[in-house]
């Protein structure tokens, strides 16, 4: 760094609206960091630890939007489980992250938050959150941590492009004008909820140095059907817990099976368990031309389907005058019910003894394979993560640097990288920002001075 600390824009407020930045080039700072979610915070907090002079620079008034919302506005955090369950979860260039992960885990990120003084709770499927069940907790305590160690910050200043010469970076140009930089670390998210402040600025930028971006793409977001009983809105706002879907693409190829919790929309379905299959819709309507997709619903996944027959045909036998609807609520939601009578075309409103075994046996296959057409998913706007970004081939997983511009590195979710919701996430953004805000100082320290 050419220039000392104190000649920078003081810390002690973080909304300071335009703050003076001397732009000039011989004030240039060792690392500059566009974007302050998770990944650019942690990259701050990394650079600044490692001794670099560090500049966050954000387009928003304030810090950590999307984290301020994540998790329900609880902020899952992290995620508990072994690293290789960990690595199950990601979708997204699962190998490129893995040298990022190996050197701050999902175990670090607790670790972290823990020497910060944030308590953390583990819940269902190793989801980790703050005992306060606050995300600004979290996000405090980044912004508060980066400000204590002396990462100066700009607020309200969008990146408008990087500033290159001979394939090195040399800084960013933004709307207020240029600010120079030894290093350059671009965290600015995806492109899903773009009011958060993430909208795909960098997408351009890094195109034009060369780059390849893999396009956008909506990811564990609600699944769209056009099936007329979800359309007719006759299970809106049902929801099952814990139940199977399978996803199949042309009848048989079965793209994914997860388990979880299902809720029925006017559109379509939603819930953990039709997120976590909306990459494999996504990937086969991008692979595909009018692939047709079906979800396979198992609404009873623990009770074998012979098993379902015998009960039936037992109360058959037992010349039970009770009616099939009656009974099959016993195990199901009504509305849900309706539906199966409907499909399989038999009147629930009869007694169990004059039902016939085919309809029964049809029945029953009903309940374990409920069918519903799926045509897409929400839009990327509505979608919790984006798919595709800046293609990880083109960076060096073990620094997060570009393999074509010397001095600019990449963080969270603006690569090619993503998972399922459960922290996972969150905690790519840490660890690639983790390593990136390091690498960063570390080749800023190298340079020249
Ligand atoms: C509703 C919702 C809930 C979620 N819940 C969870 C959860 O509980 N757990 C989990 O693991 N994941 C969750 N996620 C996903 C997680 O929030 C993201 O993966 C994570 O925030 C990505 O971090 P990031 O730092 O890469 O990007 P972001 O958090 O998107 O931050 C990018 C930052 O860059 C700034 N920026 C963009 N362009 C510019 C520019 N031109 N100039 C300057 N600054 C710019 C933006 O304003 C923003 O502040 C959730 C996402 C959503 C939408």
């Amino acid at each position: 760094m050419s220039s000392s600390h104190s000649s920078h824009p003081s810390v002690a407020s973080f909304t300071p609206p335009h703050p003076t930045i001397d732009s000039t080039p011989s004030n240039t700072w060792d690392v500059l960091i566009v974007g302050g979610g998770p990944a650019g915070l942690m990259a701050s907090i990394a650079a600044r630890t490692s001794g670099a002079t560090t500049l966050l620079v954000e387009k928003g008034n304030r810090l950590g939007r999307k984290l301020e919302i994540s998790g329900g506005g609880r902020c899952n955090v992290t995620n508990a489980n072994s690293l290789s369950e960990f690595m199950e979860n990601v979708l997204g260039s699962p190998r490129f992250t893995l040298s990022a992960l190996h050197r701050f885990s999902n175990q670090d990120v607790q670790i972290f938050f823990e020497d910060l003084g944030i308590r953390l709770k583990e819940e269902d499927r190793g989801r980790v959150f703050p005992v306060s069940d606050k995300a600004a907790t979290v996000v405090h305590a980044l912004v508060r941590y980066a400000q204590s160690l002396g990462v100066q910050v700009v607020l309200e200043n969008p990146v408008t492009g990087i500033i290159t010469q001979n394939s090195r970076v040399c800084g960013v140009q933004t709307r207020n004008g240029p600010i120079w930089a030894h290093t350059v670390v671009i965290a600015t998210g995806g492109c899903s909820v773009p009011q958060t402040g993430s909208s795909g600025d960098a997408y351009p930028w890094v195109r034009q140095l060369g780059h390849q971006v893999v396009d956008p793409y909506p990811t564990e977001v609600p699944l769209t059907s056009d099936t007329p009983w979800i359309i007719k809105k006759l299970v809106q706002g049902l929801s099952l817990s814990d139940v199977t879907v399978q996803i199949r693409q042309d009848g048989k190829k079965i793209l994914t099976t997860e388990r979880g919790d299902l809720l029925f929309t006017h559109f379509g379905l939603s819930g953990p368990v039709a997120l976590r299959c909306s990459h494999y819709i996504s990937t086969a309507l991008r692979k595909a031309v009018n692939p047709s997709l079906t979800a396979i619903i198992d609404i009873l996944p623990d009770t074998p389907e012979d098993e379902l027959q015998t009960w039936l045909l037992t109360e058959k036998s037992t010349s039970s005058r009770r009616y099939l609807s009656s009974l099959l609520t016993q195990r199901l939601p009504e509305r849900l019910v309706a539906v199966i009578l409907e499909q399989t075309g038999y009147n629930g409103y009869q007694p169990i003894v004059q039902v016939s075994d085919r309809a029964i046996v049809s029945i029953c296959q009903a309940c374990k394979q409920l069918q519903v057409h799926i045509v897409g998913t929400l839009p990327l706007a509505k979608a919790t993560v984006t798919g595709g970004g800046i293609a990880t081939q083109d960076i060096n997983p073990r620094s997060m640097e570009s393999k074509h511009c010397q001095g600019l590195f990449f963080a969270g979710e603006v690569i090619d990288i993503h998972a399922h919701t459960g922290g996972y996430n969150i905690t790519l953004a840490f660890s690639t920002g983790h390593l990136a805000g390091q690498q960063a100082a570390l080749s800023a320290l190298d340079f020249p001075h």
